[in-house]
């Protein structure tokens, strides 16, 4: 019997099973692939992901730096709002290298990471819960006081409990040219219905081209569009799913949800790296695998730490969809030095953002 069975070995399963492991729990990953493909992710985070990665990693996750956003109402010839920082807000970074390198800190506090094993069943019972698990070698069961089930947007163990679906899936759409670019700023272009679409310098890494909506016929039509206004034809095209919720609940009897599974990113950009591994460390530190009861102290704490600011960016994301005169006139009045951080919107009404905002009025 393990203490934990987690499933998925992205960068909230891998995380919380570093941090469980390291606790002295008996741990074990199932992965249906291979960690850290198929990619699907801009791997565009805040500078916070460096408290989560072995300082060695860096030079090998690393490829930009980002200081602001240039905001488009239009495609690429349009005009732009520019708002930064006079220091580095964003890295861009290689987000296969992450998920290798959260696996292999895992796997090197003592869990077992095993990969080409998809889950496909869960049952729970008052003492345990019985996996089944599709491997090279057939069918396995195994049996876990607790399941983290951190296995994405589309998650299995999330259906399998019965815990309601995000709100909505929305669907990014990636692609990349080879060419390098050191620019420091992205450009987001509100011209996609409720999200937008994205330009990111990668520095030798090329740039990456983005748009995310909700699914219909016309997201690839919108891509094609959106990088024939750059003049670029991209390759490496990739896709993923991007929740917008968080459900109700994230936790049954002995299972409970982590990261994207959870709903736990930013409804306005759908980045939730950095907040799945925060609930992650949350769940690590709350979680007791021989009480479940521990399971709602869990649910309580994540929210108390990310509620705010997931709410907020139900809001921001409102922006997207506002008659553009009114887009301009909000950007015109805002725009400049700012003081806010990309994981944090409530920290829009903090000392440093009044500040930033005062020196842009002298
Ligand atoms: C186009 C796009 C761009 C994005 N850009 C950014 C960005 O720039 N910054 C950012 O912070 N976030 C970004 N995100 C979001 C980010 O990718 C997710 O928030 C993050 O990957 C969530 O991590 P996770 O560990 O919860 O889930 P995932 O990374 O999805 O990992 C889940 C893992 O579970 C495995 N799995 C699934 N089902 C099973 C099963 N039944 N059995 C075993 N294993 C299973 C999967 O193979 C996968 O490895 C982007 C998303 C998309 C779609």
């Amino acid at each position: 019997m393990y203490d934990f069975v987690v499933v998925g070995a992205g960068p909230a399963g891998s995380r919380f099973a570093r941090r469980v492991t390291e606790a002295g729990y008996d741990v074990v990953v199932f992965e249906q692939g291979t960690v850290g493909t198929p990619l699907a992710c801009s791997g565009h985070v805040s500078t916070d992901i460096w408290s989560f990665v072995p300082d060695d990693a860096r030079d090998r996750l690393w490829q930009n730096e980002i200081r602001g956003a240039r905001f488009h109402t239009g495609g690429p010839e349009s005009g732009s709002h520019a708002f930064y920082k006079d220091s580095v807000v964003s890295n861009v970074i290689d987000r296969v290298e992450l998920d290798r390198t959260l696996a292999d800190a895992a796997e090197r506090a003592g869990a077992e990471i095993r990969e080409n094993h998809t889950v496909t069943g869960l049952e729970e019972t008052r003492d345990c819960v019985t996996v089944t698990v599709r491997g090279p070698n057939g069918i396995e069961h195994h049996r876990g006081r607790i399941v983290a089930g951190c296995d994405g947007p589309n998650s299995r163990v999330r259906q399998e409990v019965g815990l309601q679906d995000p709100d909505e899936l929305l669907h990014g759409v990636l692609g990349f040219d080879d060419k390098p670019d050191h620019d420091e700023f992205v450009d987001v272009h509100l011209t996609v219905p409720e999200f937008f679409a994205w330009r990111i310098p990668r520095g030798d890494a090329g740039v990456e081209y983005g748009l995310a909506m909700a699914p219909s016929e016309d997201v690839t039509e919108r891509f094609e569009s959106f990088t024939a206004g750059y003049g670029v034809e991209t390759d490496r095209r990739c896709s993923g799913l991007i929740p917008i919720g968080p459900p109700e609940q994230t936790h049954s009897g002995r299972v409970f949800l982590l990261g994207d599974a959870a709903g736990q990113n930013k409804p306005f950009t759908g980045g939730g790296i950095l907040y799945g591994m925060t609930a992650a460390d949350i769940a690590a530190a709350y979680i007791d695998p021989e009480n479940p009861q521990t399971l709602a102290a869990y649910e309580d704490a994540w929210r108390a730490e990310l509620k705010r600011d997931i709410e907020l960016g139900h809001l921001i994301r409102g922006g997207y969809s506002l008659p553009e005169s009114i887009q301009e006139t909000g950007m015109s009045l805002f725009e400049g030095k700012i003081g806010v951080h990309m994981d944090r919107p409530t920290s829009l009404f903090s000392r440093e953002q009044l500040r930033a905002m005062i020196s842009g009025f002298k």
